[in-house]
């Protein structure tokens, strides 16, 4: 359980750009080393074919479970620096990048500004945020609005996302980019 005054956050990475796993990995390390934060799980690396536009390599997804002290605008000013300092460029929406980091889940928290929605707002429509959250929290997990994620699951096919034997670790070591 989180320590008193941390918040258990979920956050979602993404990349299908500059060898993948490199950057979950190293957003891993950066998220492990937030201020008033404690990296408490993080899912399997998952593959699936791109869904954005135009023709896009497969993407590398995974979740991470947060106990943090930030509160959820200072959370997403973070994760945001983490994107721009691993070189992220902003072009067209849902377009190809090198990571994304999304939040997914701030507690029991529902927060619907024009720079944030918590929940997220297409975790529902996304099997790769679902399984992998599910991978870490369980099958009793119940979001703020009191959907369980086994439902959520059973509502979201499987699709082609592949669950892989890739682990990422807060450690610094280099893992070898999968195919
Ligand atoms: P999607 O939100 O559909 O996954 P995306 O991740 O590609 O799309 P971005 O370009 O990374 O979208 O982010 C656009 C904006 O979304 C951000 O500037 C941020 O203010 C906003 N946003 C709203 N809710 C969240 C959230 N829960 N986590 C991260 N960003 C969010
Ligand atoms: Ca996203
Ligand atoms: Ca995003």
């Amino acid at each position: 359980p989180p320590r008193q005054g941390m918040t258990p956050a979920y956050i979602a990475l993404g990349s299908n750009l500059e060898q993948p796993l490199r950057q979950l990995q190293a957003a891993v390390l950066a998220i492990a080393q937030l201020p008033s934060s404690q990296l408490a799980r993080v899912s399997s690396v998952y593959r699936s074919a791109a869904v954005g536009p135009g023709e896009q390599a497969d993407y590398l997804n995974a979740v991470l479970q947060l106990h943090t002290a930030l509160q959820p605008a200072e959370l997403l000013a973070a994760l945001q620096a983490i994107e721009q300092a691993q070189g992220r460029v902003r072009t067209i929406r849902w377009g190809a990048r090198c990571i994304d980091l999304d939040i997914i889940l701030y507690g029991d928290r529902q927060i619907a500004t024009s720079a944030l929605t918590i929940p997220h707002a297409q975790l529902q429509l996304r099997n790769f945020v679902l399984y992998p959250l599910a991978e870490i929290a369980g099958p009793n997990l119940v979001l703020p609005d009191g959907a369980d994620i086994g439902t959520l699951i059973a509502r979201c096919p499987r699709g082609d996302l592949v669950k892989t034997r890739q682990r990422l670790t807060p450690q610094t070591s280099v893992p070898r980019d999968i195919e």
